[in-house]
């Protein structure tokens, strides 16, 4: 993103009612304003998707039963500088779902997994937390044609391509364009490829 000149540093997490939000960066926005706006301007349709997300199935079972629904009421969502909450400060559940949204609308799911008191071969200073002890290796394609040398370029709607979207190394991808980084024809976008 930071290539193609869209990249946004703003970005938050929705941890039970408290968004904290990314703004470290002078640039960066607020994402949670526009939310805390709709909640104010729409607090009926915000209620009602609130009671749907809720308790949708139980309010259907009740409504059969009892001919009513008892009315549940939207939490009290606040906000607060991402960096300068402690994760000590922060209150969970183990095993829910929280929200991690960046870059416009890419949202990741957030599960803390479990918890444990420090071990003593654990490092001791505090400093050096958060530790990762866990990433996952990107995956990167193979030339489609050659299926030797690692893909440089993709190629999406390539009419002379035998995938979609199709990988080609440097060589590959030479050969069978004339001109470097043009596309062959139009309705057809090639990308620079780095991995998965
Ligand atoms: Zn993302
Ligand atoms: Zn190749």
């Amino acid at each position: 993103m930071q290539k193609a000149g869209e990249h946004d540093p703003s970005g938050y997490f929705l941890i039970e009612d408290a968004f904290y939000n990314d703004l470290r960066d002078p640039s960066a926005i607020d994402y949670s304003k526009p939310v805390f706006d709709w909640l104010r301007n729409s607090k009926d349709e915000a209620l009602k998707k609130w009671e749907c997300i809720i308790n949708g199935e139980l309010q259907q079972k009740q409504k059969a039963i009892l001919g009513t629904v008892s009315t549940s009421h939207l939490p009290h969502f606040r906000a607060f500088d991402m960096h300068t909450t402690w994760f000590r400060d922060l209150r969970f559940r183990l095993g829910a779902a929280y929200l991690y949204c960046h870059q416009g609308d890419c949202k990741h799911t957030i599960v803390i997994r479990d918890m444990r008191l420090i071990h003593q071969e654990d490092m001791q200073n505090r400093a050096a937390y958060p530790i990762v002890i866990f990433q996952l290796k990107p995956r990167t394609q193979k030339c489609s044609v050659c299926r030797i040398y690692r893909a440089k370029k993709v190629a999406v709607d390539n009419k002379w391509a035998q995938e979609n979207p199709c990988y080609f190394c440097d060589y590959c991808y030479s050969l069978l364009h004339s001109v470097d980084g043009i596309p062959p024809y139009e309705n057809c976008s090639v990308y620079d490829y780095l991995h998965d």
